[in-house]
């Protein structure tokens, strides 16, 4: 790949004709490349312009200025970009530029951690526009780099507090909920049947409660980077068979089903058991709570070839809307047919099996008919 010394971009001012005289065209021509040079110069946002044969890339001033680089020690090449950008990121960053560059799309972008002059990282938002030839092959990338170090340091701030709070919280909540169930049993005296009632409403609410903070809680070690993936080999069969008898305890309240079908090349995997059971447990609780009570029918099924597993679960529930298929693995989205049936979902559970099911390098999918029920499908590499 062809290195190529820093510049900026030069601005071509047309010569004046033989008259001395700038015609109109040339005036337009000579006001528009000032106000691209003026642009390109007193931008905070650092641009670039990458040129994707060559290998060349010309930057604008403010990479210097916000990142402390002398002009002699910017090298205009994608090597020196891909150099300084995280080695825990960079993995990340070529997967979704490969990704970009197949698909059709005109536009990308990404976080990850660029290396400043004194050697210490900063996080920048990537905006990258393409241009593509007549045949699509990409021929050039136009794009900026925000500096957003301080927003993240903002947002990790704001997950350690919010994980801090949900960890106080779980405590006395499950206090809350073992006191309700002793009061249930009968264990601290005879309840009148209000009284009864009005505890198990209690005991209901708190069960909500921890749900929530467990689920913030999880998401925020996601975010923080605190959750540990520890891979060994494992049955899929059996930790498929031991979520699903968790799940059938308030499957059994509501009546509804779940039939496992087990499979003999599932039996061998190299991944996280207990990832795969949170994620399990986030399908299989969906499944439950979005089927109707006594007519729901739930199945799981674990299915094989040389390099992947497959796990489906399928119901035969409220299924959801078409145009919102998409959205469901968003933080915090709940479909609009879900929020009239279940009130209190928190839009957390599929988000947080998304970003799991990535960290053990694999996809979740959906398909999906309202009224009729939804499928959903956890692919997994065996090794
Ligand atoms: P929650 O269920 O707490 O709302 P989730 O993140 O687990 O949050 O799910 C997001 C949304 O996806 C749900 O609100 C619902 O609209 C939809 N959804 C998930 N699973 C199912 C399912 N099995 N059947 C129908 N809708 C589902």
């Amino acid at each position: 790949m062809k290195m190529a010394n820093h510049k900026t971009k030069p601005a071509q001012v047309p010569a004046p004709n033989a008259a001395g005289r700038l015609s109109h065209l040339e005036q337009e021509l000579a006001t528009a490349l000032e106000r691209h040079e003026l642009v390109w110069q007193a931008t905070n946002d650092i641009l670039y312009d990458l040129h994707i044969s060559s290998g060349e890339v010309i930057w604008n001033d403010a990479l210097c200025r916000q990142f402390g680089y002398s002009k002699h020690e910017l090298v205009g090449s994608l090597e020196w970009w891909v150099s300084h950008i995280h080695p825990d990121d960079a993995l990340n960053v070529e997967d979704g530029l490969n990704k970009w560059f197949e698909s059709n799309s005109k536009t990308w972008k990404t976080e990850y951690r660029f290396q400043r002059a004194n050697g210490t990282y900063s996080y920048v938002l990537d905006r990258g526009f393409m241009i593509r030839g007549a045949d699509g092959t990409p021929e050039r990338i136009i794009g900026t780099l925000l500096d957003i170090t301080e927003q993240k340091r903002l947002e990790r701030a704001k997950d350690e507090f919010i994980s801090l709070v949900s960890h106080q919280l779980r405590t006395p909540l499950t206090i809350i909920r073992i006191y309700g169930d002793m009061f249930a049993e009968g264990l601290l005296g005879k309840l009148t049947d209000t009284q009864a009632e009005h505890i198990a409403r209690m005991t209901a609410a708190s069960v909500k409660l921890i749900k929530l903070v467990d689920d913030i809680l999880n998401v925020s070690r996601v975010e923080l980077g605190s959750f540990d993936i520890n891979r060994s080999w494992v049955n899929a069969n059996e930790v498929v068979r031991r979520t699903v008898s968790e799940a059938q305890v308030v499957a059994d309240i509501k009546q509804v089903t779940i039939a496992f079908k087990p499979s003999r090349s599932a039996q061998r995997i190299f991944t996280d058991a207990e990832c795969l059971e949170q994620i399990l447990e986030n399908l299989l609780s969906n499944a439950v709570r979005y089927t109707s009570p006594k007519h729901g029918k739930i199945t799981v099924s674990c299915s094989a070839n040389d390099t992947e597993l497959t796990i489906s679960v399928r119901d035969n529930g409220i299924g959801i809307p078409r145009a919102e298929q998409k959205r469901i693995f968003e933080r915090f989205y709940r479909a609009h047919n879900a929020v009239n049936i279940e009130e209190h979902g928190t839009g957390l559970g599929l988000y947080l099996a998304q970003i799991l099911t990535r960290m053990l390098g694999g996809q979740i999918r959906v398909e999906s008919a309202p009224k009729i029920g939804s499928t959903f499908y956890l692919t997994l590499p065996k090794e």
